[in-house]
């Protein structure tokens, strides 16, 4: 059984607290990504479920088993990661095999295993070769080969694409997705990319500063984050946030307001941070679509960026865009946090300068406690107007 839980973990390594309070359910079979920005406990959080490092407090649990204290080759587990290391002098069937051979199994059991993985992997044809005349992402699937050939309950996996180039990573992702699918084998990856995390896992986990923010499928993390921090880590670009005042049935900003008559607003709640994110800002030309649209904004075009699917439109407002201290390594789109990214078709006629009305999708608009960062809505439009049966 693969399923793996983890009870009220905590790491402590003198005054830092690296993993606080963690508490994961796993299921057996699952695709999860660790995820969150350098430092935030990713790699600690996968050591303590592999043994290479032991929590301070809390428990681990492996199916039914507790092994919060039982050593890494008692698990159940097989790791790769990130650093590939092979050995140099040994050929591709002697790496794959090197575990298998330390645990002592007879030989026609080490040929069956790896002939399986090497299928698997498509590294047939090249068992006779060595590390130094294979391509990095040969390698690294003799690296997973070795993890596989061990039939592992879980599987761990910290950065392991981090080495390879960015069209080799995209490629090697959906042969991992691919291969996880065919060994149906419980799998956690560990990786501070976003959008890796999006794209492989069935769920994400997303860390900050050693806790747990939320665990959820990806598309619910990108619709329906429970916090700033994740509102703002998932999703490239960056969502766009503003810092508003709660006035009556309005959320009031310098320039314009956004109706939130149907949002129940806690009681004596002022400061409440809007988030919106690009594909959910029209030019008012472009937004006949929208069942509801925001009251219209006037921005002045600050700059273009056409990257050939769509353009983005970088905007100001007037209006000071709140910056909630996320930082992604989202450096390719040049997000600045005084504009207002809105994405448009590659065929929309826009020049810098030009002045333009905008609105917002009032059924995409996020809301959020200004004060502890937790989300109070993810649409302004929808009140749930229970019917009472009469
Ligand atoms: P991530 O994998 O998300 O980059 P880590 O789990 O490696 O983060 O680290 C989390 C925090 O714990 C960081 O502040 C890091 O400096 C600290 N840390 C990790 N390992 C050790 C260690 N062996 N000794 C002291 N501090 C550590």
């Amino acid at each position: 059984m693969g399923s793996l839980r983890m009870e009220h973990v905590t790491k402590r390594y003198d005054d830092v607290v690296a993993v606080d309070d963690m508490n994961l359910d796993i299921e057996d079979s699952e695709f999860i990504c660790l995820v969150g920005p350098s430092g935030c406990g990713k790699s600690t959080t996968l050591e303590m479920i592999g043994g290479l490092t032991t929590p301070s407090e809390g428990h681990v649990y492996i199916g039914d088993r507790e092994v919060t204290d039982l050593p890494p080759k008692d698990r159940g587990l097989a790791m790769v990661f990130q650093n590939i290391a092979l050995f140099p002098h040994m050929d591709v069937y002697d790496n794959i095999s090197y575990g298998l051979r330390l645990r002592n199994f007879p030989d026609d059991e080490i040929d069956e295993r790896v002939d399986e993985a090497a299928e698997i992997l498509q590294l047939q044809g090249m068992l006779d070769r060595m590390p130094s005349e294979l391509s990095g992402g040969q390698r690294q699937r003799v690296a997973i080969g070795r993890a596989i050939v061990r039939d592992p309950d879980v599987f761990l996996m910290d950065e392991p694409l981090a080495n390879l180039d960015a069209k080799l990573r995209v490629h090697m992702r959906t042969e991992l997705q691919r291969l996880q699918r065919q060994l149906d084998v419980t799998t956690i990856y560990v990786t501070h990319d976003q959008e890796e995390a999006m794209t492989m896992s069935d769920r994400i986990a997303v860390i900050n500063q050693g806790e747990l923010q939320q665990i959820a499928p990806p598309l619910t993390c990108y619709n329906e984050p429970a916090n700033l921090f994740v509102a703002g880590f998932i999703g490239s670009p960056s969502m766009n946030f503003f810092e508003g005042r709660v006035d009556g049935t309005t959320l009031a900003f310098d320039s314009f307001d956004i109706d939130i008559s149907n949002v129940d607003i806690p009681d004596g709640m002022t400061n409440v941070t809007l988030g919106v994110r690009q594909e959910d800002v029209y030019p008012v030309d472009q937004a006949d679509s929208l069942a509801a649209a925001s009251e219209a904004i006037t921005a002045t075009v600050d700059v273009l960026e056409p990257i050939g699917e769509q353009i983005f439109v970088y905007l100001d407002t007037g209006v000071e865009m709140a910056d909630v201290g996320v930082e992604t390594e989202d450096d390719d789109v040049g997000a600045d946090v005084d504009s207002l990214l809105m994405g448009v078709e590659p065929d929309y006629q826009l020049a810098e300068g030009d002045e333009i009305e905008v609105v917002f999708d009032r059924s995409k608009l996020h809301l959020f406690d200004t004060a502890t960062g937790e989300a109070i809505a993810h649409d302004t439009t929808a009140k749930q107007v229970v019917d009472e049966p009469q």
